[in-house]
């Protein structure tokens, strides 16, 4: 353990006795203190490769259930440890495995695999572990009729991503919106469980969300404020028919009828899912001579040769990817009224797959798989080759002239700062709200050009923070800089959120500086109480 780096104050003899006690809880073989283990605990993908301050842990402890994460979080209280959570560390382009800070424990609950599954109430209960994959093979092997909503790529933890307020792309798409009941160890080591399951006979834990008194999960998502080591999440009933369709434009500017003809469509539940609106760039990503040229950081190729490309390989300039789901006449109905709604569109082309249970998810194009919530990574080996990415992702309201707006603001600003711009794709979890998502390139062994996209993703989200597009999610190296532009009341957000961590971590262990909250001990100011 002698390069081992340490947890921040802390002596090596506190922190060998740190180590022997997490030993005596999880066991052995499950504190990983070396450095060649703990590589597997930074972010593949980092930003901040290259730099000293790339992150990477002092130790990391797998616990196997509740009790073992209750005892390590008294021990990391006890040498005021700081420590990070992850479930299976997949969260690619918003920060991996990786912790926020050098030296910090990682509590690594992958272990956890919990899943129960009541199919009479289409929900499952699943620990953190659990990732897509494990959870649509157990519904596949018990013949359950029930669908899960998949984030891409399939990887990644079911309840990881749930906390984090990820989205798929069935109608069930909002994680968020679709969990209901969590068991939550707090920073202090209480145990706690949210809505119904306050009542310790409760029978309606995961069925009704809100319990008595205040609702209180929401203090457990992108927040440092509990360790979640279970959750219920609402499940669709498998429907006997499922449409794929995609609506395909040709002008840049056509983003403008795509989304307003959409809106409608998607508030009346015509469209039910999440409608994926993306470039066409993205089918060019699949050419790799072109692919190649789109990453050439030295050489990014113009707008005008990217709109070539586009008409020689016949890829419209946008397309609309939706998914229709019910009776067979009912999706077939809701296909002709989307078509004939988009029809007076010059230039528009529609294709679409029908299928019909039982599902053949195997055999499924992998666009169809992500819609009814079969796992994959297909959609993601295509991106092979890059080093990494980060995603970049403003929340826009659902309107074609403010896409079109944030489309030109961030092909000038991108220009104007010398950086790659690739086209957003938006993405409709709610029939409200866009999420835009920008890929930013990162690069593994390059420390000047990752050190100059950080300072354009900085700049981006100071300016478009200014222009009232937050961000929903962002890497960890930026969440300060997006905490900044929820400023309203002289940030009385993040005030508010500072008061309730002090609450319920009064030793500030838990991920300090998680979404840019940061316990007492690590302000400097505390706004209206002078010094800290
Ligand atoms: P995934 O593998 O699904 O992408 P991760 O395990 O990487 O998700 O978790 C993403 C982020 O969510 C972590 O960095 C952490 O901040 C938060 N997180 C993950 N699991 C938990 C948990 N069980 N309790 C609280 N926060 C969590």
């Amino acid at each position: 353990m002698s390069d081992q780096v340490l947890p921040p104050g802390l002596t090596q003899s506190d922190f060998n006795d740190a180590v022997a006690e997490l030993k005596a809880v999880v066991g052995e073989r499950w504190v990983f203190t070396e450095n060649d283990q703990l590589k597997g605990y930074r972010d593949a993908y980092s930003i901040m490769q290259g730099d000293p301050a790339d992150p990477i842990p002092s130790v990391a402890v797998a616990p196997a259930n509740t009790e073992e994460v209750q005892k390590a979080v008294v021990i990391a209280n006890k040498y005021e440890i700081p420590f990070w959570v992850i479930s299976t560390g997949k969260n690619l382009g918003y920060g991996g495995a990786a912790p926020k800070e050098t030296g910090m424990m990682t509590l690594d609950l992958n272990r956890m695999n919990g899943i129960e599954i009541n199919e009479k109430q289409a929900y499952a209960v699943v620990e953190p572990g659990v990732s897509y994959f494990d959870l649509f093979n157990h519904i596949q092997e018990k013949g359950y009729k029930l669908w899960i909503d998949v984030a891409s790529p399939g990887w990644g933890s079911v309840l990881g991503n749930t906390v984090e307020r990820g989205v798929g792309y069935t109608p069930f798409s909002d994680h968020f919106a679709n969990q209901c009941g969590m068991e939550v160890v707090l920073p202090d080591g209480e145990i706690y469980r949210t809505g119904m399951g306050a009542n310790s006979s409760a029978e309606t834990w995961h069925n009704y969300k809100y319990g008595f008194g205040p609702t209180l999960d929401g203090l457990f998502t992108q927040s440092n404020l509990g360790v979640v080591t279970k959750i219920g999440v609402w499940l669709m009933p498998e429907p006997p028919c499922f449409r794929t369709g995609y609506i395909m434009m040709q002008k840049p500017e056509d983003i403008i009828p795509m989304v307003d003809i959409m809106r409608p469509l998607r508030q009346s539940g015509v469209i039910d899912n999440t409608a994926s609106i993306f470039a066409g760039t993205m089918d060019l990503f699949r050419i790799p001579d072109i692919r190649d040229k789109l990453l050439d950081p030295n050489n990014p190729p113009s707008q005008e040769q990217v709109s070539a490309w586009l008409r020689e390989h016949n890829v419209g300039f946008w397309y609309n990817r939706i998914g229709v789901y019910g009776y067979e006449k009912t999706v077939d109905y809701h296909w002709e009224q989307i078509m004939d709604e988009h029809a007076s569109v010059p230039g528009v082309e529609f294709v679409s797959r029908k299928h019909s249970a039982p599902y053949d998810y195997a055999a499924m194009h992998v666009d169809d798989k992500l819609q009814c919530g079969a796992p994959s990574l297909e959609e993601w080996v295509f991106m092979l080759p890059i080093q990494g990415d980060l995603f970049y992702s403003p929340v826009v309201p659902f309107d074609g002239q403010t896409m079109w707006e944030l489309i030109q603001y961030m092909e000038a600003t991108f220009n104007e700062l010398g950086a790659i711009y690739n086209l957003p794709t938006f993405i409709s979890p709610s029939p409200r709200t866009l999420l835009a998502t920008l890929p930013f390139p990162t690069f593994k062994n390059n420390a000047e050009a990752n050190a100059q996209i950080r300072s354009v993703m900085n700049e981006v989200i100071k300016r478009t923070g200014a222009r009232g597009w937050g961000e929903y999610r962002t890497p960890l190296a930026f969440m300060d800089q997006v905490m900044e532009t929820y400023d309203f009341n002289d940030h009385a957000h993040r005030r508010i959120n500072e008061r309730i961590k002090d609450a319920l971590d009064p030793n500030g262990v838990m991920a300090p500086g998680k979404n840019g909250i940061y316990p007492k001990n690590r302000r400097t100011k505390i706004e209206g109480e002078g010094q800290s």
